[in-house]
C-alpha cells in the first residue's frame, strides 16, 4: 500500500490525496508538540485519505490547529468543509479568494486565452462552500511558522506558503511539476500574465524544498530561480 504521508523535511509531510504525486495536501508541525497545520484539502472526496495520513504520523483530527487553503479551486478547497467539521479547525484563505470559497465556486478563467475560453465553457468549478474563519494577507507570518506570499494570477487570492522551520515552500498552483516544472497553464488561470509575474517574485524566496500541489517535490532550493532565469526570462 502506498504511503499515506511522505516526509519532506523535519516537521513537514506531503499527504497524497490520489495515487501518485498528482494532487497533494501538506502537513506542518508548529513546533509545539502534536499541533499541526494542514495546507490544502484535496477534492471533496479527499478528507478520508487526509485523516488517514494524519493518523499515520500519529496525529488526531483534534491536533489540527488550522487549515490553510492556497486558493478556491475544487482540488484544493474541495475537502475544506468536511475537514473543518472533522477537526474543528478554522479555515484560512487569502482575502481575495474568500468570496469564491464562501460561494463554493472558483473564479472565472482568463478569457484572453483560447484555452481559458474553452475551460470556461465546461462550466463553473464547484465544491462544498467553505466557512472562512481567517483572512490571510501578503507577508503575514502565522503562529505555526507559515509565511504567506500572495501570488495572484492562478486565482486572485492564490497564496504560496513557506514553512520557516523546515524550509519547505508550497507553491500551490502557481507552478506545477507534471512531467516537468512549469508555470500554471494559462487556461487554468484567472490572469495568466499576472501568474508569470508572481512566479518571478516567488523565485526570490529562500527555501530548501520546493513542494507542488501537482507533482513530486524538488529537494533543491535553487531549482525555482534557475527555472525563472532559463525558462521564464
Ligand atoms: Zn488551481
Ligand atoms: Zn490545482
Amino acid at each position: 500500500m502506498a504511503a499515506l504521508a511522505i516526509p519532506l523535511a523535519d516537521g513537514a509531510w506531503r499527504l497524497p490525496t490520489v495515487p501518485g504525486p498528482w494532487l497533494n495536501t501538506f502537513v506542518f508541525s508548529g513546533g509545539d508538540g502534536r499541533r499541526v497545520t494542514l495546507v490544502d484539502t484535496g477534492l471533496p472526496g479527499a478528507p478520508r485519505r487526509v485523516l488517514a495520513g494524519l493518523a499515520s504520523i500519529g496525529r488526531e483530527p483534534s491536533d489540527v490547529r488550522r487549515i490553510v487553503v492556497t486558493h478556491a479551486h475544487p482540488d484544493h478547497a474541495g475537502g475544506a468543509a468536511a475537514l473543518a467539521a472533522a477537526t474543528g479547525a478554522p479555515v484560512a484563505v487569502h482575502g481575495d479568494d474568500v468570496s469564491f470559497a464562501l460561494a463554493g465556486a472558483g473564479p472565472r478563467f482568463d478569457p484572453s486565452t483560447r484555452g481559458g475560453r474553452i475551460v470556461a465553457r465546461l462550466g463553473k468549478a464547484t465544491f462544498p462552500p467553505v466557512a472562512v474563519a481567517e483572512e490571510l494577507v501578503d507577508d503575514q507570518v502565522l503562529d505555526d511558522g507559515l509565511h504567506v506570499f500572495a501570488t495572484a494570477g492562478h486565482t486572485p487570492g492564490h497564496v504560496a506558503l513557506l514553512h520557516g522551520p523546515s524550509g519547505v515552500l508550497v507553491v500551490g498552483d502557481a507552478l506545477m511539476n507534471v512531467g516537468r516544472m512549469r508555470v500554471s497553464p494559462a487556461a487554468l488561470c484567472y490572469d495568466a500574465r499576472r501568474c508569470r509575474e508572481t512566479v518571478r517574485r516567488l523565485a526570490d524566496v529562500d527555501h530548501a524544498v520546493l513542494a507542488f500541489s501537482h507533482g513530486p517535490a524538488v529537494d533543491d532550493g535553487t531549482a525555482l530561480a534557475a527555472h525563472v532565469r532559463t525558462v521564464l526570462r
